[in-house]
């Protein structure tokens, strides 16, 4: 846990959250600012910064995230599919410093990248 980290706030309750799912690792909630119908973040409860800090001992929450997303994204109607997008660092657009999985979907998702 981490004092100045939005996201550990979030974690013991002192800052409110649109909460989707709960377990003893693991947090999702729906993104203040959505950029889609279904916009929510899965988060571990352990302070992790950035996916470039997770270890081998993290694998196993990891891969829970990655379960859990489709069938929270399907309770919350994102039934067509959906885009997960993890940002990493300053090139990689990341604004809060614990690791997140966004998870977007309820419409078509824009091409991510065109060249
Ligand atoms: P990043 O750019 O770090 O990948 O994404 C951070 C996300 O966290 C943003 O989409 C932003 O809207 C969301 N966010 C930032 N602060 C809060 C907050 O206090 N509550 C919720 N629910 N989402 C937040
Ligand atoms: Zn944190």
């Amino acid at each position: 846990m981490s004092d100045d980290c939005i996201f550990c706030r979030i974690i013991k309750g002192e800052i409110p959250c649109s909460k989707v799912y709960e377990d003893k690792e693991i947090l999702a909630f729906k993104d203040i600012h959505p950029q889609a119908p279904v916009h929510f973040l899965i988060i571990p409860k352990k302070h992790i910064a950035t996916l470039a800090d997770a270890t081998l001992e993290d694998v196993p929450v990891l891969g829970r995230m990655l379960e859990l997303a489709p069938r929270i994204a399907r309770e919350q109607g994102a039934s067509e599919g959906f885009r997960t997008i993890i940002n990493t660092g300053r090139h990689g657009g990341q604004e809060v410093y614990h690791l997140h999985l966004h998870v977007l979907g309820g419409q078509p998702m824009p091409a991510l990248l065109k060249y």
